[in-house]
């Protein structure tokens, strides 16, 4: 064993100051505990997913989940078990950089990023910035939760996951435009969206995050209970900010305010289902998605099969909570896309499974009051055919652990086999949009969603 292995073993069992979990800080739920398996941007080899499914049957209870951050999580680890879960990790190459590196490996790009035609590649600065939070201390201090989205403009990207730290191209089809940037929040592509604090050449947007971070991390100390860039922001506004801004950044675009810029909106839906074109290199990505955003080690060892078979060995998660095959020979992509939908997974976007998620539900959360996962998959046999059927969120309590944000549709537990139905098109004016039913069955929830979905209904999208 290596001594990052014997470091991280033993700094497993002492290191519990957060109920986030993480690779060697496994939180504990109903089911057991849950091992975050940190990817970066997505990334996992054949043979990393082959050890990630032993490693979920021997040490969990079988279920992998792809996290809305593109991450994978094992549940129903026995404690008994735990080391030798993460010792399997390590080995397969699994494990941050540096030894406490693990917590702070949360920098978002698109799965497509430096791939798109004519956009900005994003992966060189993405890189620079998750090799200095690992290895440098000063950032090993920041929450598991905060993180950094680096946008390329991409026709696929998930803009609506609020992040601490975001930047995003003024130009998306100049490859060296400079960054709009923001805190605690998202780009905005709407009126009404909070606009950017400033715009950041891309030779300096290194430089402007670290001193973000730095911003951060002094301030800090004074407010021990507050782990996020908003809680900073509510407690001091964005004028403490005005330094950095200042030594990096402009407060205009071409000279002109930064009010009236807008992220163009990414492809419908996401874009990241089926056969996905605008690759400036000759393979096409291919993607779909598993029932719930969950793997069995059965389905993920097939999906490393169809990793070697079509895509040079590689797979990429996704923050929809899907799966890539990224490289596949245009050629193989229509085969690729039958494969994938031949062991389980959904790429048809019309087709309710294809694009809803769930949160563990009364069978791994003791706040939960339904099944979600089990209530969803009722939900969507139920749905299945009909046309328009938009996104669907389940979530076992109002804490919507699956979705940072909004979903068209939301269903919010109230007992066993119960929900309050939100849509979000319809804004506010909860959290979730506005109550379109109280406490249904989800039998009344596939029929009050059917009414409404459909070219004209209030659902389409
Ligand atoms: S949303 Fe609620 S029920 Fe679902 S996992 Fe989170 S805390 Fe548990």
């Amino acid at each position: 064993m290596d001594q990052l292995s014997k470091h991280t073993l033993q700094s497993s069992v002492a290191d519990r100051r957060s109920a986030c979990p993480g690779l060697f800080r496994m939180a504990r739920a109903l089911d057991g505990s849950i091992c975050r398996v940190k990817l970066t941007f997505g990334n996992l080899g054949a043979s990393q997913a082959r050890s990630v499914a032993d490693a979920a049957q021997r040490f969990g209870n079988g279920v992998i989940e792809v996290t809305n951050r593109a991450n994978l999580q094992i549940r129903g680890v026995r404690p008994d078990t735990e080391n030798a879960l993460i010792a399997q990790l390590l080995a397969a190459g699994l494990g941050p950089l540096t030894d406490r590196g693990d917590d702070v490996r949360n920098v978002m790009i698109s799965p497509l990023a430096g791939r798109d035609k004519g956009k900005v590649d994003t992966r060189p600065l993405a890189s620079r910035l998750l090799t200095t939070l690992q290895s440098n201390a000063t950032y090993l201090s920041l929450s598991p939760k905060f993180s950094v989205f680096i946008d390329g403009g991409e026709a696929v990207a998930m803009v609506d996951h609020p992040h601490d730290i975001w930047l995003s191209p003024v130009d998306p089809d100049n490859p060296s435009s400079s960054y709009a940037f923001g805190v605690a929040g998202i780009p905005p592509t709407k009126a009404g969206d909070p606009p950017a604090l400033g715009v950041v050449a891309g030779e300096r947007a290194f430089e402007l995050i670290t001193a973000l971070l730095d911003t951060f991390i002094d301030w800090n100390p004074a407010h021990p209970a507050s782990s996020r860039m908003r809680h900073m922001i509510a407690d001091a506004g964005s004028e403490i900010l005005s330094g950095p801004i200042a030594a990096h950044a402009d407060s205009q675009i071409h000279g002109k305010d930064l009010a009236g810029w807008r992220r163009a909106l990414p492809r419908r839906g996401g874009g990241h289902l089926g056969v996905l074109g605008e690759c400036k290199d000759p393979t096409r990505p291919v993607g779909a998605m598993p029932p719930l955003g969950r793997l069995t080690p059965d389905l993920l060892r097939s999906l490393a099969s169809l990793a070697d078979k079509y895509s040079n060995g590689l797979l990429r998660m996704t923050p929809w909570q899907s799966v890539l095959l990224p490289e596949v020979a245009p050629d193989d992509a229509a085969s690729a896309l039958s494969h994938l939908v031949s062991v389980g997974l959904s790429a048809d976007a019309r087709g309710p499974l294809a694009t809803m998620i769930g949160c563990s539900g009364s069978a791994g959360c003791g706040s939960a009051l339904a099944a979600t996962q089990a209530d969803g998959l009722k939900l969507a046999a139920l749905l299945d055919g009909q046309a328009g059927i938009p996104h669907i969120h389940m979530s076992g309590c109002s804490k919507s652990c699956a979705s940072p944000s909004a979903r068209p549709v939301t269903l919010v537990a109230t007992s066993a086999g119960h929900y309050d139905i939100f849509l979000r098109a319809t804004n506010g004016p909860s959290r979730f949009g506005k109550l379109l039913a109280a406490n249904v069955t989800i039998e009344e929830a596939a029929e009050l969603i059917g009414q409404n979905s459909g070219s004209g209904g209030p659902l389409h999208a």
